[in-house]
């Protein structure tokens, strides 16, 4: 196996840094990359956070995974980028300083702006290796995940991917188009998204259960022997809906992330500031709270909780 042009042999583990552009100040940036091979030949896993260069939870999965040396497979191959939008990184952003997504700049160009030459470092330099992977990422500003796994259903991988790694939530998601996901399926690579949290928020709860579901997968692909056992099933989310403000003021929340909320329950208030008014926020249908906005001052029609809904529901 060749990255960067560092060749990686069975039973070795490499730090590689394959640069990928420069800052103005001509300081070289370099996507740093980690892999792991062992002596047996097995899948080949992509751990990746930091695509978004603002959502630190998966960086920071990905930092005690290597801490505790628990990316080193007794088969097979891990490939692992803790900071991939090294740009967004320093900036506190998730995009690069141009303003650009990198999650929708693949596949991108050798000779484009920064976020399309990143993409293009991971699609020749990574995707052409790996067999699966886990793309680590956190919701908006203020918008917080509780622990879930993404991917696009039916397709009888990613159930595997989504089973192995057995998050809290299972979510059917379509790819977006110009993603990291979408184009790694065109290549028949299956990337699953791992989604936790805020951004630049630790969310302690998350990182547990994405390192949990990590050694999971691992363990299912055959890759690692031992895995923390899930405690409660994977509840599979087939449709998500966002429940917005029907009027401006101070939002007040009476739910808890996670939660499973019956069709007319109340699920909290809009208030004045003045104490002039006070708008009860119930819901029509039920279902699991999936995403809550930690944001309290909002306007009409901004978005409060988002509601996941089974088959059933
Ligand atoms: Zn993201």
């Amino acid at each position: 196996m060749i990255i960067g042009g560092v060749e990686i042999k069975p039973g070795e583990e490499k730090h590689i840094k394959i640069p990928v552009a420069h800052l103005p100040s001509r300081t070289p940036i370099n996507i740093e990359v980690i892999v792991a091979r062992s002596l047996k030949d097995g899948p080949v896993l992509l751990l990746e956070g930091g695509l978004h260069g603002d959502e630190i939870n998966g960086i920071e999965i990905i930092r005690r995974l290597l801490d505790n040396d628990l990316h080193v497979p007794e088969i097979g191959t891990t490939i692992t980028i803790p900071v991939l939008n090294v740009f967004g990184f320093i900036h506190f952003s998730r995009d690069v300083p141009d303003g650009k997504d990198v999650n929708r700049s693949f596949p991108g160009s050798k000779n484009g702006s920064l976020a399309s030459k990143v993409a293009y470092t991971v699609v020749k330099e990574i995707l052409p290796h790996i067999d699966y992977g886990v793309d680590f990422h956190t919701g908006g500003a203020s918008r917080s995940n509780y622990p879930q796994l993404r991917m696009s259903l039916p397709n009888k991988t990613n159930e595997m991917l989504a089973k192995g790694f057995h998050a809290p939530f299972s979510i059917n998601s379509a790819t977006i188009p110009k993603s990291l996901r979408a184009t790694a399926a065109k290549m028949n690579k299956h990337i699953v998204v791992y989604e936790v949290g805020e951004s630049m928020r630790y969310d302690e709860l998350g990182i547990q259960e994405g390192i949990s579901g990590t050694l999971r997968l691992l363990k299912s692909l055959g890759m690692r022997r031992d895995a923390p056992k899930a405690v409660k099933d994977s509840i599979h989310i087939d449709k998500m809906k966002w429940i917005r403000a029907s009027a401006s003021g101070l939002w007040i929340s009476k739910v808890d992330n996670g939660e499973y909320v019956e069709a007319g329950e109340r699920i909290g208030y809009i208030a004045s500031p003045f104490d002039d008014y006070r708008v009860d926020i119930k819901i029509s249908k039920s279902g699991y709270v999936v995403a809550v906005n930690n944001l309290p001052v909002i306007s009409n029609g901004d978005a409060l909780v988002h509601m996941g809904y089974t088959k059933q529901s």
